[in-house]
């Protein structure tokens, strides 16, 4: 069984914006080590299309022992068109399949917040997203996106099948809701819980189980069922109405995007990804901005490092228990956006353009 080190932040920048964006990361860890002594001990390695092209494999056995072994791992994104004709089971995105999958890390939690300086950034009317958060909490390990069978395969008359099964358990269910239930006592104290339950079975399944879990040991929180294609609807109409949404790994892989378009754009959003805590207390988890590669922007210095500097303030709460210290780095991106700084996808009249490093320099100055 292999331990996890408790100060250990393994770092994979991966393709594209992603080492970018990390660097910016890399730079936090870094002040936070020389001003605050908090000793972390930084690794940092490969992983996607940049490992396929030294190792021909998007994660080494090596790198996934140093995930194992690792508190917290902080991923940029992986993928990018120079990997398109790379075959399926070594595409960049199965390395982050894999870390998900055997470091069972199946709660994927996505806050959707809309900052008050940046109301404007979004595509809909201030009114409607001024002072919206939402927590978004996506099942991860299991549903269509793991279940077996899977594959292409050759049918009769020529024709050819893709097939992949939506499955889920009870307890692959269970173990995801009540991340949900725990989340929203410290919130607002309301579950909305998506699913397709009039079409599918395993979404039946779903909201019968996170029903009778509510029943039994969250009668506190307030529960909803909503149908998914409602939800992806309500995102949009009347956003504020949510609270935290609970979904399943295919819902919540959309109803995420929409709701990062809500908040002005995809490089302000972190996400977390946890695994269940063993006897000791220790907890495997990887942050990472939701947003991927980006090669159309990629190596021009004008990526959005807010939503991986935000990723690592989760880790700091969610992993390393210093609360304190995400507030503090919280709020200093706050202030770099009070200062009128923006990046390029957040640019608006009469604020102030910056590379991707002068706004984590400026984030930095900020937590002095
Ligand atoms: P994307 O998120 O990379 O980009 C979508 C759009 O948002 C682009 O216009 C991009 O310039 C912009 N954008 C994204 N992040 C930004 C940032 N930090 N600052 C400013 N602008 C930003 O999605 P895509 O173009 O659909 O995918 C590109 C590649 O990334 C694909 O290979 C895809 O598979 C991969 N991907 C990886 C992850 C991941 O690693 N977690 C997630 C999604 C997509």
């Amino acid at each position: 069984m292999i331990k996890v080190k408790k100060r250990r932040v393994l770092l994979l920048p991966g393709d594209g914006i992603g080492p970018e964006v990390i660097a910016e990361v890399k730079k936090v860890i870094n002040w936070f080590n020389d001003k605050k002594s908090l000793d972390f001990e930084i690794e940092e390695d490969l992983v996607g299309g940049i490992s396929f092209d030294k190792h021909g494999t998007p994660l080494t056995d090596e790198v996934f022992y140093k995930a194992l072994e690792s508190a917290v791992i902080m991923l940029g994104a992986v993928g990018g068109p120079k990997w398109d004709g790379v075959e399926f089971s070594k595409k960049p995105e199965r390395a982050l399949l894999k870390l998900r999958k055997e470091l069972k890390l199946f709660a994927n939690l996505r806050p959707a917040i809309c900052f008050e300086q940046l109301v404007n950034a979004s595509t809909l009317k201030p009114e409607i997203v001024s002072g919206l958060d939402i927590l978004i909490v996506r099942e991860l390990t299991g549903g269509v996106y793991f279940g077996e069978p899977r594959g292409i395969k050759p049918i009769e008359n020529g024709e050819r099948k893709g097939v992949n099964t939506h499955t889920y358990t009870s307890s692959e269910i269970i173990r995801v809701a009540r991340v949900a239930f725990d989340l929203a006592k410290k919130r607002s104290n309301r579950v909305i819980s998506c699913e397709k339950s009039n079409v599918m079975e395993a979404g039946q399944l779903w909201k019968e189980e996170v029903q009778s879990l509510h029943d039994k040991d969250y009668k506190d929180v307030e529960l909803s069922h909503m149908l998914a294609d409602n939800c992806a609807m309500q995102l949009v109409r009347n956003p504020k109405q949510f609270d935290v949404i609970l979904t399943d790994n295919l819902f919540g892989d959309m109803l995420s995007d929409e709701a990062s378009m809500l908040t002005g754009s995809l490089g302000l959003l972190p996400s977390a990804s946890l695994g269940a805590k063993n006897k000791d207390g220790e907890m495997r988890a990887m942050y990472e901005p939701i947003h991927g590669s980006a090669p159309d922007i990629a190596g021009k210095g004008v990526a959005n490092p807010i939503a991986s500097i935000l990723s690592f303030a989760m880790a700091l709460r969610y992993s390393l228990d210093l609360d304190k210290e995400a507030e503090a780095l919280e709020k200093a991106v706050q202030e770099a956006l009070n200062d009128g700084l923006r990046t390029k996808d957040i640019m608006s009249d009469k604020m102030k353009e910056v590379s991707t490093s002068q706004m984590g320099d400026a984030i930095i100055s900020k937590l002095q």
